[in-house]
């Protein structure tokens, strides 16, 4: 059997960066890596897996909330390489988790633990759930020196703790916060 990894972080935590510096490893060894993000819709480029330090690679699979991952070849795959997770609905969750143990294919996934109301995404709860292995990827607070584990949310400049969780059109900033530096950004917001 091999192991399911959640590797989660906030925003501006290099999680792609990440990813891709694993891709690399790998295919610089010859081994086959398989890319895999969801499709939230048809924007320009979704296919690709870009980090903001400005690295990409294409996605080999835009994974849509009724796919059947059963339904793919994973032979010579050595690893499954995931971005975005949070926004996976859990029974794909429960599909990487069973192809871990029946193909023998380690699985890694990247994405954020929680959204800006500091409430799990579905994904990233059915990950803490099953998987074998969780790390965070640390990241520092916008605002002071200590490590962040929000994501505090900003629409045209103004932080914010409502609206949907994908939101298309606005203007959306998410920058990552400690605790103590969400609760006061939020609380500023408002008065
Ligand atoms: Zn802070």
């Amino acid at each position: 059997m091999a192991k399911l990894y959640f590797r989660h972080g906030t925003v501006g935590s290099a999680k792609t960066l990440n990813l891709l510096a694993v891709a690399h490893n790998y295919r610089q060894q010859g081994k086959d890596v398989l890319l895999m993000k969801p499709q939230l819709d048809d924007r320009f480029g979704e296919g690709q897996i870009k980090s903001r330090a400005g690295l990409e690679m294409s996605a080999d699979v835009l994974i849509r909330e009724d796919t059947d991952l059963f339904l793919l070849d994973f032979e010579g795959v050595d690893c499954i390489l995931v971005d975005e997770v949070q926004f996976m609905a859990p029974r794909i969750i429960e599909q990487l988790r069973t192809i871990s143990i029946e193909k023998k294919i380690p699985v890694i996934c990247y994405g954020l633990r929680t959204d800006f109301r500091s409430n799990l995404f579905d994904g990233s709860k059915r990950l803490i759930e099953l998987a074998d292995s969780i790390e965070e990827i640390k990241a520092t607070c916008h605002y002071c020196n200590r490590k962040s584990i929000m994501n505090l949310k900003h629409v045209n400049g103004v932080a914010t703790n409502e609206g949907p969780s994908i939101q298309m059109g606005a203007e959306e900033t998410f920058l990552p916060a400690c605790y103590h530096c969400y609760q006061e950004h939020l609380a500023a917001a408002l008065r």
